[in-house]
């Protein structure tokens, strides 16, 4: 089959590769119809998460079962489905206290890559590199599925791949950052942001009532694409200090009720060898999670959405205390609200597919994440097509 492996930082091609087979009975084998890139999966072209040996990558894709391992119950052959990010065996004690992500039955591989990422291992993702379980993704013609009673939602015909698709990742993740944040009605909602998953949440906190949603980014096209896809106000990014100024004025003073940090760590290179990433984590975008720190109100909630494939930097443990904010975070609790975001999808009540910029095939991989990484074109999000 046709797959994106990844070989290096910034090396990612479309490969021939093995057909994926049962490995487990109660996996089911996926026949991949659309797949996106992720700002996730950018973590890993730049090398920020290193992977010792090639893996296909992707976690946000959908298709139709193929194959089905002789325990599964819920799904067929030919069924549709959308599959979350993480992968949970449903029954452990992280899955029964609606921490999926940090199943404890989903990662047997390799953790902590030489040096140490992290100090205890987590929940498996797929294509997240040997660190999350070592699974392949699914940005490929096909993908095994491991529990696959556990994750894949079955979609009507009467939608198309491109409208539900968001509901593997980024719409659940934006709205577990509203979650997290305790929108209830009529907050001040600050996304530090503009990416997919930025917008995500914008959406979601509309969806939660909030009172005025307002997005931040360093490139005005993704405001733009804000604008149209959320009605939301926006800041370009000159520095911190200045944004944090503006946000204040925009708050009587105060600061935003819920700061959401939708950027991550951004390094300003290509990251090879792990020690530097690890001393060079200042030159990334702490500097923007300061800024949730700064611009939030006494007492709001700061959500962190984007990643930090860092074992410790520079957090600004002074204001967090003085201001006593509560922070949360984390990989997205995409079980948890799936049911009922696609219930949403459904009614009508929100749109996802207006956020799409680029629709490529997946022989275009490479194109794919550099468009998407380099922010070139103009591009928000990439759709990939495996059969194309
Ligand atoms: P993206 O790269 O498309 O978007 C990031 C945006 O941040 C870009 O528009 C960029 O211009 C902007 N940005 C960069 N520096 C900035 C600054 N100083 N101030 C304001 N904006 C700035 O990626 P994405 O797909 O939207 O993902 C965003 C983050 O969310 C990534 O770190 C990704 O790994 C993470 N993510 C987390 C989860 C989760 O479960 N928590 C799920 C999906 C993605
Ligand atoms: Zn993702
Ligand atoms: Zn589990």
């Amino acid at each position: 089959m046709k797959a994106a492996v990844i070989h290096a930082p910034s090396k990612i091609t479309c490969d021939n590769t093995e057909d994926p087979g049962i490995k487990e009975s109660t996996d089911v084998i996926l026949k991949v119809t659309a797949t996106a890139i992720c700002g996730s999966d950018l973590h890993i072209y730049s090398g920020g998460f290193p992977q010792p040996k090639p893996m296909i990558l992707g976690h946000e894709f959908m298709g139709i079962v193929e194959e089905v391992g002789k325990d599964v119950k819920n799904l067929k052959k030919g069924d549709r489905v959308v599959v979350p990010f993480p992968i949970a065996c449903g029954s452990c004690y992280f899955c029964n206290s609606d921490l999926p992500v940090h199943c404890e039955n989903s990662n047997h591989e390799h953790y902590g890559p030489e040096g140490g990422l992290l100090d205890q291992k987590g929940g498996g993702l797929f294509g997240y590199t040997d660190l999350y379980g070592g699974y392949d993704g699914g940005q490929a013609q096909f993908v095994r599925v491991p529990y696959a009673d556990v994750g894949p939602r079955k979609v009507p015909d009467s939608l198309t791949d491109e409208q539900v698709l968001f509901l593997t990742d980024i719409f659940p993740t934006g709205y577990s950052g509203v979650d997290w944040a305790e929108v209830k009605g009529g907050e001040t909602v600050v996304i530090f942001g503009a990416g997919p998953v930025g917008i995500m949440a914008a959406k979601s906190a509309w969806l939660r009532s909030a009172g005025r949603v307002i997005i931040v980014d360093t490139l005005q096209y993704r405001l733009n694409k804000a604008v149209a896809a959320a009605n939301c106000e926006t800041i370009l990014w000159t520095d911190a200090d200045e944004v944090v100024e503006k946000i204040r004025q925009k708050t009587q003073g105060r600061g935003a009720d819920v700061c959401i940090e939708a950027v991550g760590f951004e390094p300003d290179r290509n990251l090879v060898d792990r020690a530097k990433a690890l001393i060079n984590f200042e030159k990334g975008s702490i500097k923007v999670l300061e800024a949730c720190m700064s611009a939030v109100r006494r007492g709001g909630i700061v959500s962190v959405l984007g990643v930090y494939p860092t074992y410790y930097d520079n957090f600004p443990v002074g204001q967090f205390f003085d201001k006593g904010i509560t922070l949360r975070g984390g990989q997205a609790v995409v079980h948890k609200h799936i049911d009922k975001l696609l219930q949403y999808v459904i009614e009508g009540k929100i749109v996802l597919d207006d956020i799409i910029t680029h629709r490529l095939p997946l022989t275009e991989v490479a194109h794919a994440y550099d468009i998407f990484k380099n922010k070139k074109e103009d591009c928000v999000k990439v759709v990939l097509d495996p059969w194309a």
